[in-house]
């Protein structure tokens, strides 16, 4: 671990329209909770930031379908969000919010420093306006007709019917979804950060990063090779940070509706949290010792899907600004999949947070999700698995070595401590493997390898069982009580160990071991003194409590069920659109061509569409097609596809289209032409 002064932890931001699921829980917050807690009792000067982010254009959209304010949606959701963490167990020390007022302060003040330094570029270009409202739209505010498969509701940054993404020009018959009026193009200029300019510097800092996880910097990697492209920072939407007026002003720009984008505000929000923790805490100044110290050490937990905004956008404004220490580590994890899976917030296969917790204890979740984190791959949440962990590990190792070590006391000893006496090899060995274990799960926690940490804690319980079984104290009762009390002393000094050294991941079960124990909160808190035990032959236990009960198959069954539900629900509505068979009669009515594209060229302002000349036997058509975005004009040349030759002409922006070109997509938005298997002859029919 280098040498730092302090430390200041991060937790991703969560988005406040809507709840979190086990998925962001083992992304973005248990391995910061896990690392914050382990720090802490070492002693270190560490400081635990997060808070919600409330700006950004779901969030309205949310409020639209609902019918209220965005602030009644931000509130909503960042109470439960926040209640949520606190009952897993969550430690920041600040939790903030990207609506507060200090945050919107920060921000603007941040974008004024930019602006002064000149590290600002604007672009001005025309974008859709919608002038019943009033303002102009982003493109999920825009609905028509999808270019490639007609689907009447597309939004103007993706089709959700084929999955091809679009811009707003794309669409034919675009409406507001705000005011359903006409968009209009208008003339608007925003300010951008030009991450081309910047990238040299960028990759001077990366290179020096050769202690990050091979993944972040394996995608790091890849965003430069494929070239930084400048990022408009502003949007215009009623809702969010405004830009600084004055700043808009001398840009000769109206201010009203020209928002900060939430790429760029909601970072700042990690800063913005530190002030207020910091006002708090009654030091207004103390969080610019974290934040603009060079002893200082910032390290961002995420999930891999904002790898580039932690790695290179915010250090591209950190750096620029000047005044800010740059992250150490930024240690992203990877996808959470549930059942072999992928999780999906909108189709509700997920295992919410706030559900959980009302059924399961939250130690359980985090012991689960840390032994089986994804760390450098994908991983997988079953039930089954969580039960299995549960059951056979906490509850059939740890949870029973402390049962029975304090119902053994509490029957022979009076509840008390027994004397510890002479100690033999196997009682040597307890003690040095203790010591150990605090080295080796520091280590791992200290490289961000919780998996490994986790692994450790429990072979140190499973050892304490074995030891229990070993020693036979129902046996050395009876026959030598002075090797029984030692036993029993060491079990003792063991669960003590065991409690200091599982408050990173399970902090409440370290709670019932404080209580059972009897020991106050400042008595278990020092990760060095792990293997000093402070209680004195004679100190009495509180009541002995079972810490882990069992999880009963019907409860892991039920959840499980709920899961298949999802699945079948989608299953059946797959095999009712099956269902809708046609006769051979209907099918010969489409007539099926093999066509040979003679010319390619994007058709003049899209920006997803090709227009294309083919040939069909004698006959030469027109054919426009929503292929831009995956085949360049050149590589079409000469290829033979599919074409409904038979399909009435239809008119897009201007240009006749007289027929319709076959292409497969996928879930993923990919798009893949139809092609004859070997060259045939241009107008053969396909059947
Ligand atoms: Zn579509």
């Amino acid at each position: 671990m280098p040498d730092y002064k302090r430390t200041l932890v991060t937790s991703a931001l969560p988005y406040a329209n809507g709840p979190l699921h086990v998925g962001h829980i083992a992304g973005a917050y248990l391995p910061a909770d896990i690392y914050v807690r382990y720090c802490r009792l070492k002693k270190r000067d560490v400081v635990f930031i997060c808070g919600s982010d409330e700006n950004g254009v779901p969030i309205m959209l949310r409020a639209r379908f609902e019918g209220v304010n965005p602030q009644e949606i931000v509130d909503r959701y960042h109470a439960m969000i926040e209640e949520s963490f606190a009952r897993l167990g969550m430690s920041f020390d600040y939790y903030g919010r990207t609506s507060s007022a200090v945050h919107r302060e920060t921000s603007r003040s941040f974008f004024r420093k930019l602006n002064d330094k000149k590290q600002f570029i604007t672009k001005s270009e025309d974008q859709l306006y919608d002038p019943e409202a009033g303002f102009f739209l982003a493109d999920r505010f825009i609905f028509g007709e999808c270019p490639n498969c007609n689907y009447e509701k597309a939004y103007g940054d993706q089709c959700e019917k084929c999955g091809s993404s679009l811009s707003p020009a794309d669409l034919i018959n675009p409406r507001s979804s705000i005011t359903n009026a006409k968009p209009v193009l208008k003339k608007t200029t925003h300010w951008y950060l030009p991450l081309e300019k910047i990238q040299p510097d960028l990759e001077n800092w990366i290179n020096q990063q050769s202690h990050w996880r091979p993944n972040v910097l394996g995608q790091v990697k890849s965003w430069l090779d494929a070239g930084l492209h400048d990022r408009a920072v502003t949007r215009d939407l009623p809702w969010g940070v405004s830009v600084p007026e004055e700043i808009a002003e001398a840009a000769g720009v109206e201010a009203a509706g020209k928002v900060l984008y939430v790429w760029f505000d909601a970072p700042i929000g990690y800063i913005s949290a530190t002030k207020e923790w910091a006002q708090q805490q009654g030091d207004p100044q103390l969080w610019k010792k974290y934040w603009q110290d060079k002893d200082s050490r910032l390290i961002h937990f995420i999930g891999k899907d904002n790898i580039v905004f932690h790695c290179l956008i915010f250090p591209a404004m950190l750096m620029k600004h000047g005044d800010y220490v740059l992250p150490e580590n930024v240690p992203a994890n990877e996808f959470l999949n549930l059942e072999g899976q992928k999780l999906s917030t909108s189709r509700n296969y997920a295992v919410w947070l706030h559900e959980y917790l009302e059924k399961f204890e939250p130690d359980s979740l985090r012991y689960a999700l840390c032994s089986n984190m994804p760390e450098t791959k994908d991983a997988d949440f079953s039930w089954s698995e969580f039960q299995a962990r549960h059951n056979n590990e906490l509850a059939d190792i740890l949870g029973n070595f402390v049962n029975r070590t304090f119902t053994f006391i509490e029957k022979y000893f009076d509840g008390t401590l027994p004397p510890k006496g002479q100690l033999d090899a196997l009682d040597g060995e307890l003690v040095a493997r203790i010591s150990a274990a605090g080295e080796n799960i520091g280590r791992a926690i200290d490289s961000f390898q919780f998996k490994e940490a986790s692994r450790h804690f429990m072979d140190l319980a499973r050892f304490a069982n074995k030891y229990f079984n070993d020693k036979a104290p129902w046996k050395s009762r009876k026959e030598n009580i002075s090797v029984c009390a030692t036993a029993l002393h060491l079990c003792v000094e063991m669960t003590y160990a065991l409690g200091v050294l599982m408050q990173p991941v399970l902090p409440f079960t370290a709670g019932k071991i404080r209580k059972i124990l009897a020991l106050d909160e400042r008595q278990m808190d020092d990760w060095e003194k792990a293997a000093e035990f402070p209680l004195a032959a004679g100190h009495r236990f509180g009541q002995v409590e079972i810490i882990f009960a069992k999880i009963e198959d019907e409860k892991i069954r039920t959840e499980i069920e709920r899961l298949q539900q999802t699945t079948n629900a989608e299953t059946s509505k797959a095999e009712r659109e099956q269902d809708s068979q046609i006769t051979i009669d209907e099918f010969a009515q489409i007539q099926l061509k093999v066509a040979e594209i003679v010319a390619a060229e994007p058709l003049k302002e899209t920006k997803k569409l090709l227009k294309l000349q083919v040939q069909l036997g004698d006959e030469k058509r027109q054919v426009i097609a929503g292929i831009a975005g995956f085949y360049a004009p050149a590589d079409l040349i000469g290829k033979q596809v599919v074409v409904v030759s038979n399909l009435k002409p239809a008119k897009l922006r201007g240009d006749i289209s007289e027929g319709m070109i076959l292409a497969a997509t996928d879930a993923d938005g990919q798009l893949s032409i139809i092609s004859p298997d070997k060259k045939i002859k241009p107008g053969s029919a396909v059947k």
